[in-house]
């Protein structure tokens, strides 16, 4: 299983990296049986549906899912649907959207369509629950309920090992969430967790909303993660403060992202 960072500011987009969304691609079995690449891609936020089309074709996405529907993490769902559409080749097959209820709505919302409007030729939208796996390919999809203004999911991906297939390996993503039950359950036992550290202590107090460095690192600490690489951070933050911030808490490898970083699992 790999993981590349297609877009990593906190909130917006910033000047090095469009906003949040991943590729998370792994090998396994096809329809026919023979061996082919399964891609998912995590989150859709501004600018990325262009800079994900440097990683890969649109045609061999299997799935979207979506942690949240606030709009820095999903409004290039339009940018896609676009694509799938009106591609001149002609249509692109419709490729699952699953996440929190209500992603539909939301992206017709985004894209000013009229109630007749349901992207079914393009986009299926599924609304995924804790507890009940979504599988692509060899990829098992599980969300864990976030602490989050709105409703919002941390995506647990778990698939076969980049250099050994017949070994089970696990990332865990935290979408936006503050420290909660349902996102500590997702990090146990994480090879990988990609977090947000949205938040600076002492200066962003507010809770409910986003993980700061420090409680990113506290996520990841007592042997819970393999490794934590650190995202969405706005542009106003200071990616290196917040990179402290969690070695005091965490002492395993820590990474910031930055696009086309790429970590085999
Ligand atoms: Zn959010």
């Amino acid at each position: 299983m790999r993981l590349t960072v297609i877009g990593c500011t906190g909130s917006m987009s910033g000047p090095d990296a469009a906003a949040s969304s991943y590729l998370v691609q792994a090998e396994g079995p096809g329809a026919d049986g023979a061996e082919r690449t399964w891609s998912v891609i995590l989150d859709l936020g501004p600018g990325a549906m262009g800079q994900m089309l440097n990683h890969v074709d649109p045609r061999d996405i299997d799935a979207i899912a979506v942690s949240h529907l606030h709009a820095d993490h999903m409004v290039d769902l339009i940018g896609m649907q676009v694509y799938r559409r009106w591609h001149p080749d002609g249509p692109l097959p419709p490729v699952d959207v699953v996440g929190t209820p209500g992603g539909m709505e939301r992206t017709r919302a985004v894209g000013g369509d009229g109630e007749d409007e349901d992207y079914a030729d393009v986009l299926t939208f599924r609304d995924l629950t804790p507890g009940t796996p979504f599988t692509v390919g060899p990829l098992t999809i599980d969300v864990f309920p976030a602490w989050h203004p709105v409703p919002a999911f941390g995506i647990r991906v778990t698939g076969p090992s980049d250099d050994d297939s017949a070994r089970r390996v696990t990332l865990g993503y935290t979408g936006d969430t503050d420290t909660c039950e349902g996102i500590e359950q997702m990090a146990d036992g994480l090879d990988l967790l990609l977090s947000e550290a949205a938040f600076q202590e002492d200066r962003d107090t507010v809770r409910g909303i986003h993980l700061t460095g420090r409680r990113a690192g506290a996520l990841a600490a007592g042997g819970r993660v393999g490794r934590l690489v650190l995202t969405h951070i706005q542009p106003w933050t200071d990616k290196q403060r917040v990179a402290d911030e969690a070695a005091e808490e965490f002492d395993g490898p820590i990474d910031l992202a930055v696009p086309g970083a790429t970590w085999a699992i």
